[in-house]
């Protein structure tokens, strides 16, 4: 038994787009020290759940509950205090191309003032330590690859020392080598006990070593929740269309 509260709750909740609902009527737990990894095709929402978590959109319907604390009806200056304990890495690390990587990962530290400027430094060598890139705080993105970006995003994301991580196709498009870097940072969040993490993606593989817990997003709701293990041994239809296109799909030559 987990002691811990949910740090994260969704309760009801439809998301629309104009007149489309994207999401309906869809609860969600994550747990305290939970990875917890949304599965789905593209277009199907997953995003979208991750930045009405962030407070960047306001649902429809229904209640969103960040350690135990109802979102949903905050101001931005109130949600901003509830952003500080999350951090987001973005598919394409999102970073500021004007600025060096030690500037674009100590930026949210002294734009907030989450730290004091005399432990920014310190704060920043060890993250980027953290992902292997110490020697890289006076490079410009344009200088980095892909993979290395990605880990920027995620030194960056650690440097506020955030206890919820959100990941956004954290692994897509990278090299075999760098894919593998990535995701063994991941197992080390995965791993600290007062972590927990959200990640929205479509490679199984990864899902499979990442999550405590899979959910898999379909029409608007989440049609399953397990472990690896039994998403595996899923009968569900879609969902063995999802993992395996073959079993399902009718070839048209
Ligand atoms: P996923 O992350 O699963 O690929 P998204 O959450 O990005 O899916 O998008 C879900 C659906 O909502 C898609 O059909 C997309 O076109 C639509 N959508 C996303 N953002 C917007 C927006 N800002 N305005 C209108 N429709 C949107």
């Amino acid at each position: 038994m987990n002691p811990h509260p949910p740090v994260i709750e969704l309760k009801g909740v439809t998301i629309r787009y104009g007149n489309h609902d994207v999401i309906t009527q869809a609860d969600l737990t994550i747990r305290h020290g939970e990875t917890k990894v949304i599965l789905g095709p593209s277009g199907v929402g997953k995003s979208t759940i991750l930045k009405a978590i962030l407070g960047l959109l306001r649902p429809a319907e229904g209640e969103i509950y960040v350690h135990g604390e109802e979102i949903t009806r905050l101001k931005e200056s109130q949600m901003s205090r509830i952003r500080t304990k999350m951090a987001m890495v973005f598919q394409n690390g999102a970073l500021f191309d004007s600025m060096s990587v030690g500037q674009n990962v100590s930026y949210r530290l002294r734009e907030l003032r989450l730290l004091p400027a005399s432990q920014v430094d310190t704060r920043v060598d060890e993250v980027l330590r953290f992902v292997g890139l110490q020697g890289a705080v006076k490079l410009r993105p344009a200088q980095l690859s892909g993979g290395m970006r990605k880990r920027v995003a995620i030194a960056r994301a650690l440097a506020s020392n955030p206890d919820i991580f959100l990941f956004d196709e954290p692994t897509v498009g990278l090299d075999p080598i760098n894919h593998y870097n990535v995701e063994q940072l991941m197992l080390q969040l995965k791993n600290r006990p007062n972590t927990s993490n959200i990640i929205v993606t479509h490679d199984i593989g990864s899902a499979s070593r990442l999550a405590h817990s899979i959910v898999m997003l379909h029409g608007g709701k989440f049609i399953f929740e397990g472990s690896p293990e039994e998403l595996a041994q899923s009968k569900d239809r879609r969902i063995q269309a999802f993992l395996d296109p073959s079993r399902i799909a009718e070839i048209k030559i």
